[in-house]
């Protein structure tokens, strides 16, 4: 495999894209303070969380307010033929946001407002800035809560447009299954709606779910409708240490086949929980851990959390540790999620090349242990989580994006990877989406019939390819897995 070094080898013979004076003027006429052409702006808009490198900036960003604004700008857009990517927060990890054809980004974080809240639905519709921790703010007073939780504090929009998912996935499903409805502006810079509050629909094709996860590249989504859940009447948390990485994957695979209603089942191997421990002041012991939460009544909590117990110790789990109070319960997973950055901070000025590939659970200890064999025979730091309830983990490995060395190897470990991910019949993304980084592995598990369908939705939606160009499909592939 030829490891890129640069965003360039996954970017052969790409080029930006015109964007007219003519163009700016319309939208600075428009858009007055809204629009910014600052260089610290276009390039804060231009980068994501991912260690790519940096093409150019975006020319320009509209702070949108509303959805006209929305709907204005890609109207001007789709006028002059320039690019346009959404944005949200900029927490996305596979070069999502990168103006690879150049063009304009439209953040939506001002768009943030509850817009309203149906307690006796259990749905609630906000505006796409608003934050998942603030949705959860908005609603806890009803009893309520929004279970879907990217490590990030993303906007809905984002983890709409990426179908994301996180810790409470294992029992309350991704973004895929808590997404009932949508506003969405189009690529003409029409405003359309997909969906509606009810549970259900058999009403032609289903828009929404072609929404979700479109990363960008169908519409800038104005508008989200969310499921929500009461909040547990019963809610422990514990993390239980295991001798090997194997004896707490063993753990996981039985506890899901028994179908415990598990909550959050999530991995951390011991360097991590030595670079969490670090970070966040914690004192947990520094071994290979499961981190759990269970949810119910509180018979069931109790139930749950014996039967877990009994497996953990079949594998030689040392005993649980409980987190009992909320503040205990808070403290524990904001450390989960901060693992990302507690592990960036243990290498000045690295970054992080992720890993997501997610299997079948009866395939998660053939796809995991010979990969962690590899990173550690590869010498390269790295930190190590799952969700694996779902059979989903992420390897972080960590660069200096200036070493084209450390890029190769790193990038070496992602194809390995993921090619075993493929043969055992998972995914290469399980939620973090395909952006630049998984274009040829999305090849490798769809395959080109499939590929070509999205290329043909995606021209008869956008024939000007506008819409977040460049990324899912839409550039020669450098990596690939390998057969
Ligand atoms: C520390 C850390 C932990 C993470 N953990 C998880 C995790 O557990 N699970 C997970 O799924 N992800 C995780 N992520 C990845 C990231 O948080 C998610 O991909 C998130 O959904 C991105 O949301 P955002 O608001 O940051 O979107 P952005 O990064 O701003 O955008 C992401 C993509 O969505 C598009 N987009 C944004 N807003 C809109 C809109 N309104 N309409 C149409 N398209 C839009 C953008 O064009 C881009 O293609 C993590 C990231 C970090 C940094």
């Amino acid at each position: 495999m030829n490891a890129p070094t640069d965003l360039a080898h996954l970017l052969p013979n790409v080029e930006q894209r015109e964007v007219p004076e003519a163009f700016l003027a319309a939208l600075q006429a428009r858009f007055g303070q809204q629009c910014s052409t600052a260089l610290a702006v276009r390039e804060q808009h231009g980068r994501d969380e991912s260690a790519f490198v940096s093409v150019p900036p975006p020319a320009a960003v509209v702070f949108a307010q509303s959805t006209r604004d929305v709907a204005d700008a890609v109207a001007l857009c789709a006028q002059h033929k320039v690019p346009v990517i959404p944005f949200g927060v900029g927490s996305s990890l596979e070069g999502h946001l990168l103006a690879v054809q150049g063009g304009i980004s439209i953040d939506v974080s001002r768009m943030s407002q509850v817009l309203s809240i149906n307690a006796e639905d259990l749905t609630v519709t906000v505006q796409p800035g608003v934050t998942r921790k603030a949705v959860n703010e908005a609603v806890k007073s009803e009893g309520l809560f929004f279970p879907i939780d990217p490590g990030a504090d993303a906007s809905i929009g984002g983890m709409t447009a990426t179908r994301a998912s996180g810790t409470n996935a294992v029992r309350y499903g991704t973004m895929r299954e808590n997404v009932l409805a949508l506003e969405v502006v189009n690529a003409r810079g029409e405003v359309i709606r997909t969906g509606t509050r009810a549970k259900k629909s058999s009403a032609g094709y289903d828009l929404t779910r072609l929404m979700v996860g479109s990363e960008g590249t169908l519409g800038v989504i104005t508008e989200v409708t969310l499921k929500l859940y009461p909040l547990p009447e019963a809610i422990s948390a514990a993390v239980c240490s295991f001798p090997t990485i194997e004896a707490a994957v063993r753990t996981v695979i039985q506890v899901i086949q028994l179908g415990v209603p598990i909550a959050r089942c999530e991995l951390i191997d011991a360097n991590t929980v030595r670079m969490v421990n670090a970070h966040s002041k914690l004192g947990l012991r520094e071994e290979h851990m499961l981190l759990m939460e269970f949810h119910g009544s509180p018979a069931s909590v109790k139930e749950q959390a014996e039967t877990v117990q009994e497996i953990a110790s079949e594998f030689g789990g040392n005993a649980f540790e409980w987190a009992v109070t909320p503040e205990e319960r808070t403290r524990l997973w904001t450390a989960r999620h901060n693992a990302y950055f507690a592990a960036i901070q243990t290498k000045p000025g690295c970054r992080a090349v992720s890993t997501d590939t997610c299997v079948p659970i009866s395939r998660l200890a053939d796809c995991l242990l010979d990969s962690v064999a590899e990173a550690d025979a590869s010498g390269l730091p790295y930190f190590l989580v799952g969700h694996v309830g779902d059979g989903n983990f992420h390897f972080g490995y960590l660069i200096d994006p200036d070493n084209a060395e450390e890029r190769r190897v790193a990038e070496e470990l992602n194809v390995k990877l993921v090619t075993r991910a493929l043969k055992l019949e998972g995914t290469c993304t399980g939620e973090h989406g395909v952006g630049l980084h998984k274009m040829g592995f999305l090849l490798d598990e769809a395959g080109a019939g499939a590929v070509d369908m999205m290329r043909t939705l995606k021209r008869a939606l956008d024939p000007d390819n506008i819409l977040n160009p460049g990324k899912i499909f839409d550039t020669p592939a450098a990596l690939r897995a390998t057969p």
